[in-house]
């Protein structure tokens, strides 16, 4: 098995260890409400249903995706299940994350405040190398739209991280959500263990 090698091989580039197959730690952060749940159950059951909660204690979900040349990426999703509300406990959840997955809802200030308070303790106490998405969920609804796409996207930069917005309701840009830091992963994925 052509594995644990850089360089070049058959006149293919290929990276150490097997580029093909990597599978990362994600992990949900953002205000109690702003969709984590729903943008978990949408990508990887393609249902929304808001009774159905992820229950304190339930291991992770998972969900691969295929990248372009072959390439899969498995998620081990792991959503808070309500720990935001024990701030101690953050760093054991999000130790060993590759991914984190900052959440806010478009139509309340707070959570985006909130989402940049999470992004500030994942720079202070996560991986060095963390992949950071900044996600503007409840894109539906617009219409009460409080956070404009411009700040978060200004923000986003700023920090390094990949934004999007999304509606867990409606499926707008959720498989693009995940799709795109798996693509940020595999261009960075020298980092990764896999
Ligand atoms: P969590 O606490 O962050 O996990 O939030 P949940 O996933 O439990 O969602 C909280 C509430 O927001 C639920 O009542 C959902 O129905 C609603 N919700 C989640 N995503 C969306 C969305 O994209 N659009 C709208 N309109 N409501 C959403």
């Amino acid at each position: 098995k052509n594995v644990g090698r850089s360089g070049s091989l058959n006149g293919e580039q290929t990276v150490a260890n097997d580029p093909k197959n990597i599978r990362v730690k994600l992990v949900l952060l953002g205000d109690s409400g702003v969709g984590k749940s729903c943008i978990v159950l949408r990508f990887v059951r393609g249902q929304f249903d808001p009774t159905s909660k992820v229950t304190v204690g339930a291991s992770f979900l998972s969900q691969t995706i295929a990248l372009q040349d072959s390439t899969t990426v498995k998620f081990e999703i792991w959503d808070t299940a309500g720990q935001e509300r024990y701030a101690a406990l953050a760093p054991l959840y999000y130790r060993g994350a590759a991914v984190a997955v900052v959440v806010y809802d478009i139509t309340s200030p707070d959570s985006f405040l909130k989402a940049q308070y999470w992004v500030k303790e994942l720079q202070k106490h996560g991986s060095p190398d963390i992949v950071m998405a900044l996600v503007g969920n409840k894109a539906d609804l617009h219409e009460n739209r409080k956070v404009s796409a411009q700040d978060a996207m200004e923000y986003a930069e700023k920090n390094g991280m990949f934004f999007i917005e999304t509606s867990a309701k409606t499926a707008d840009n959720i498989n693009q959500l995940f799709e795109g830091t798996g693509i940020y992963l595999y261009r960075n994925k020298t980092q990764l263990s896999w």
